[in-house]
């Protein structure tokens, strides 16, 4: 089990990672989640041992502030492979298996190209990979000397997106089946709900909530970490035997009974037939939906409109909002 106890990271006088508390255990996967610049990667760096931090840093208990990077037993995976351009994919993926003084070098690699998709790429040069095999090598490489804690910083970020959904379902699946203790730091909820089985939010060099995917997705903490999950509008709602009465009427939602703040995703609000109708101001072509914005008689916020939809929203024109619960968030 690694455990973080108060680790802070500073950069001259600021402090890019404060006061940082953070434990996984065994076989579970963390996905440190949160937006650009909050300091994920230099939380990773320092309990990879590559940048000097204060603070607790254990595995099972025993301290490892004095041990290097090369003997803490953790395999690191970056946003670009950093692959060895000069070797073979076996040649890449068999680095760090002779550095541990592995015997059976040849019968390891094949297992784990075969692990990450790859069977038979090992004379392949790298360089003639593509971008997501070229990340699937630099996961074979990580995985090979078995490390009790893999480190991934932005595994997928530089792929384009119907590759990256791909891979990321399929480094899930790899991930639960080989049952890898995993940290995974990334700005992108999605990948983080994909991959983990917790989600830490990261804002300004803390971590402001832990949690399962849903509980993350269903109550983030407060507004600012609701705003970095997608709820772009909030309002105060009252909750009575399992119904919320909202200012777009009620719906159905499990809360103990007394006010609620909500946040509002713009799938929350559907261009449908419902009990509040508002002016279209703008609206944005999406390729499964249109966005819309909508000015009601109270706030201005987001809607969600089908491309189905006849006629086609256009601004300057009603129309009416349908609440869906599957957009909302409770605050707090
Ligand atoms: P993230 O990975 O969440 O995007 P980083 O951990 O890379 O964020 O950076 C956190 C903060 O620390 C940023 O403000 C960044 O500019 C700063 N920072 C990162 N690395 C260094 C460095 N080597 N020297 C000075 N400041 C740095
Ligand atoms: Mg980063």
């Amino acid at each position: 089990m690694l455990r973080v106890d108060g680790l802070t990271v500073r950069y001259g006088r600021v402090a890019a990672v404060s006061a940082v508390d953070v434990e996984i255990a065994d076989g579970e996967v963390l996905a440190l989640l949160g937006p650009s610049g909050c300091g994920k990667s230099t939380l990773l760096r320092a309990v990879a041992g590559l940048e000097p931090a204060d603070g607790g840093i254990s595995w099972d208990g025993v301290d490892l502030g004095g041990v290097p990077v090369h003997r803490r037993g953790f395999g690191l995976v970056f946003q670009d492979g950093q692959l060895f351009p000069h070797r073979t994919v076996a040649g890449n993926v068999a680095f760090g298996l002779r550095m541990a003084g592995e015997r059976k070098v040849a019968a390891r690699v094949d297992e784990l190209l075969d692990l990450v998709g790859l069977a038979g790429f090992g004379p392949r040069r790298v360089t003639e990979l593509s971008g997501g095999e070229q990340q699937r090598v630099a996961l074979a490489r990580a995985l090979a000397p078995r490390p009790r804690l893999l480190l991934l910083d932005e595994p997928l970020s530089a792929l384009d997106r119907s590759l990256r959904e791909h891979l990321a379902i399929d480094l899930s699946r790899l991930l639960r089946d080989s049952g890898t203790t995993a940290l995974v730091v990334t700005h992108d909820h999605d990948e983080a709900f994909t991959l983990a089985n917790r989600v830490a939010v990261m804002r300004a060099g803390q971590i402001v909530q832990t949690g399962t995917p849903n509980q993350v997705w269903r109550h983030p903490v407060d507004e600012d970490t609701a705003r970095f999950l997608g709820c772009t509008s909030f309002v105060d709602a009252t909750a009575t035997n399992g119904i919320i009465h909202t200012p777009f009427g009620p719906t159905p939602f499990p809360l103990p009974n007394g006010p609620v703040r909500l946040g509002l995703r713009p799938t929350a609000l559907n261009a449908a037939p419902g009990p509040t109708t508002g002016t279209i101001t703008t609206t944005v072509h999406h390729r499964d939906h249109i966005r819309l914005t909508v000015q009601t008689p109270t706030l201005l916020v987001d809607a969600t409109a089908s491309i189905a939809s006849t006629p086609a929203p256009t601004p300057h024109t009603q129309t009416p909002l349908s609440l869906n619960p599957d957009g909302l968030a409770i605050i707090g």
